[in-house]
């Protein structure tokens, strides 16, 4: 069956988070979403490990459902019939910052595990080496990420790691401040354990397809969500039967069968996409950043170095179908971001909530919306501007600003006074 997943998020116990992390609003905010198998998250967090034994039981091989008594009344009419059922998946995100080779290294890990017994085992080497896993849902650990790979590993032959959102500069296995220049400098002799990376928010698989030493990897989108409403936000689509083999296979394989793509927002939305100053309201492309020798043009100081720089730097491809194994990917603006700009006010108003609901509850599920159903039922149902914005953005005709420093990207489908004159439905 062909289902969507979403494996790295985190839980009401990461700091930082929505209290609503819980199973009961990520198993209802995955109905609306449509998003099918939900990464649980923290697991190396005991209160949440004692939550989910009490919430989910086992479901088909290596996951999990929510159990009855805790399914809540979706707000949403339409998400209480059992078709849009969702399953969890146990994971975590781990940081580890050490010294290697001389220089600081800060690096996320996302780890997926079958079953609590993994789960409790990982726990328990954590604690044997003095890490603290209870102050925060994604731990920060004195460890060597190869280290925590092996650690993994003796815990169960079948836990599936991933370098977290690879180009993230501080906090990644790539990322310009923290990370390394390689994935083999990081993971050395047990780098054959890794067959998939995480692209993150900040990149999508084209841009990961400019560096052909990750051709042998499978490249992953998770949102990293940290409030369930941003659940999919960037998602996997998987084409096997529901079993945590199943899904860790397809991601092994990355076989255009079974590993249908990637759903990610627009890349430029991220904060560090291109280069510059938020302060001094400079952006630069990178090869700007290149003609300036790295120098911010206002206040003369080394500007902010996003990602898509980072990717050029270690790029040796310029023609990107020499990468073979290049799957689907779909560019999204989340559905409240659409009627947001439509409606012209904020995507987390009233308004905004009401007609998304609306919508959702007659036309089904945000990712069926956004990529599948045909425009002329959106049309229909829905009102012309909506189908129109949706046939733009599966187009990719979209206006871009892209997120630099810290500051986020902003991805339009209508002009500047564009809708002015045209009636709102
Ligand atoms: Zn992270
Ligand atoms: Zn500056």
């Amino acid at each position: 069956m062909k289902f969507i997943g979403d494996l790295h998020i985190h839980s009401h116990f990461s700091l930082a988070t929505s209290k609503q992390l819980t199973p009961e609003y990520l198993d209802m905010w995955g109905k609306i979403k449509g998003i099918k198998v939900i990464g649980t998250g923290d697991f190396t967090h005991p209160g949440w490990i004692k939550e989910l034994k009490e919430k989910i039981e086992p479901a088909e091989q290596g996951l999990y459902k929510l159990k009855k008594d805790y399914i809540v009344d979706s707000p949403i009419p339409r998400f209480n019939s059992m078709e849009y059922d969702t399953r969890f998946l146990l994971s975590a995100e781990i940081s580890s910052i050490y010294k290697k080779n001389g220089k600081v290294r800060k690096i996320h890990s996302v780890v997926l595990a079958q079953d609590f017994e993994t789960v409790e085992k990982i726990q328990q080497s954590l604690i044997n080496i003095g890490g603290n896993i209870t102050s925060d849902g994604r731990p920060i650990l004195g460890l060597d990420a190869k280290k925590l790979l092996e650690m993994c590993l003796e815990a169960s032959e079948n836990i599936f790691f991933i370098p977290a959102h690879i180009w993230t500069p501080w906090f990644s296995v790539l990322g310009s401040k923290s990370g390394f220049d390689t994935i083999e400098e990081c993971f050395e002799d047990l780098t054959p354990h890794i067959s998939a990376i995480e692209t993150g928010l900040s990149t999508n698989a084209p841009m990961n397809w400019m560096c052909s030493f990750l051709d042998d990897f499978t490249l992953l989108s998770n949102s990293d969500a940290h409030s369930p409403e941003k659940l999919g936000r960037n998602a996997n689509i998987f084409n096997t039967d529901l079993s945590y083999n199943n899904i860790c296979n397809a991601i092994k394989s990355g076989s255009p069968d079974k590993f249908l793509g990637t759903i990610d927002m627009y890349p430029q939305e991220g904060k560090y996409y291109y280069d510059g100053h938020r302060k001094c309201g400079v952006l630069l492309n990178p090869m700007e950043t290149l003609h300036n020798n790295g120098l911010c043009p206002k206040c003369n100081r080394n500007v902010t170095v996003g990602v898509m720089n980072r990717i050029v730097q270690l790029s040796d491809r310029e023609d990107l179908s020499n990468r073979k194994n290049r799957l689907p990917y779909h560019s999204i603006i989340p559905l409240k971001e659409i009627i947001s700009e439509i409606v012209d006010v904020g995507p987390n108003s009233k308004t905004v909530t009401r007609q998304y609901n609306d919508i959702v509850n007659s036309l089904g599920t945000e990712s069926e919306i956004l990529l599948n159903l045909p425009i002329e039922e959106i049309n229909n149902r829905a009102g012309e501007i909506l189908a129109e914005a949706i046939q733009r953005m599966r187009e990719q005709k979209v206006i871009i600003s892209e997120g630099f420093d810290g500051q986020f990207g902003t991805i339009k489908v209508f002009q500047n006074g564009e809708l002015k004159n045209r009636k709102l439905s």
